[in-house]
């Protein structure tokens, strides 16, 4: 996959009452494996959710599936009310992994990127889109990066270009894959702090996400997931001993922290190295 695909299934009509994603009994099968069964649950407009659970509990494929790259076996995703997602409402960021990194292009590009399906292909960007794709720089603090090369860069910086992407692709929702994967804490904590430039701007987002005390931190509710759903719910609510053995069975280690929250480590977490979406 190109760091240029975006999803812009065709529009039809939102009901703007409707919750941004209403996702009803999904199931995914792969050739020999089910990687979703039965998923049901809803995501309200501007919720961040944390989408957690161990190495193949299926959350790269609900990415992918909600992004419309994936095939649904049974079931149905909603957008908006509708069908399809209105073209342009949809970022997905890929796992870094899944990424040809050494593609030439300069990190204002990929932003301006984000504008192409509003403006069209052929038609240059006019000063509003450069503008918009300088705006989403300095939300996520990248201003002075915008003429370097993408390659040039960190992997959080990298990421932070992705989530400006998004930005100026002025998308109501946004789908994350582990986008902490090797990232050092302070690159982490820039992506944090570019999250919080996208609530303010009322975009959705969902990110799969290794670490429950940051899942529990950073968002409004946390999906533990292992093919099945096993719960959707504020970090206090979800994260009962019940649910996280459900989720990581014998991977888990439970820990209590001071505020009285459980904590689990599995034994993650290498991403799928096959270069597969
Ligand atoms: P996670 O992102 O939580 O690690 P995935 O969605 O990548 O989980 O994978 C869920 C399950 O589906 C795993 O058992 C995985 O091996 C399988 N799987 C993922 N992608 C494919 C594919 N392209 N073909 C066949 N099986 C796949
Ligand atoms: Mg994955």
């Amino acid at each position: 996959m190109s760091v240029f695909s975006l999803t812009t299934p065709t529009a039809t009509t939102a009901d703007t009452a409707a919750p941004t994603l209403a996702i009803r009994h999904l199931t995914v099968r792969y050739r020999q494996t089910e990687a979703l069964s039965d998923i049901s649950v809803e995501i309200q407009a501007g919720e961040q959710v944390a989408i957690a659970g161990p190495n193949g509990a299926g959350k790269s494929t609900l990415l992918k599936a909600i992004a419309g790259l994936q095939p649904i076996t049974a079931g149905e995703i909603r957008y908006f009310g509708a069908e399809r997602a209105a073209p342009n409402s949809i970022a997905y960021v890929p796992q870094r992994l899944q990424v040809d990194w050494r593609f030439p292009v300069s990190v204002s590009d990929v932003v301006l990127m984000g504008r192409v399906g509003r403006i069209g292909l052929l038609r240059r960007p006019s000063r509003h889109d450069r503008l918009l794709a300088q705006r989403a720089l300095e939300r996520v603090g990248l201003a002075a990066f915008a003429d370097r090369q993408i390659g040039q860069l960190s992997g959080g910086q990298q990421q932070r270009v992705f989530l400006a992407r998004a930005l100026a692709q002025e998308a109501r929702l946004l789908l994350m894959d582990e986008p902490l994967v090797g990232l050092d804490i302070p690159s982490q904590d820039e992506i944090f702090r570019a999250l919080a430039a996208l609530r303010a701007e009322g975009v959705t987002i969902l990110t799969a996400l290794h670490d429950l005390q940051q899942a529990a931190r950073y968002f409004d509710r946390v999906m533990l997931l292992n093919r099945r759903l096993i719960a959707c719910a504020p970090a206090r609510e979800a994260f009962t001993a019940a649910n996280l053995v459900a989720t990581y069975g014998g991977h888990l280690h439970l820990l209590s922290s001071g505020d009285g929250l459980l904590t689990v480590a599995d034994t993650c977490c290498h991403p799928n190295l096959d270069g597969t979406l």
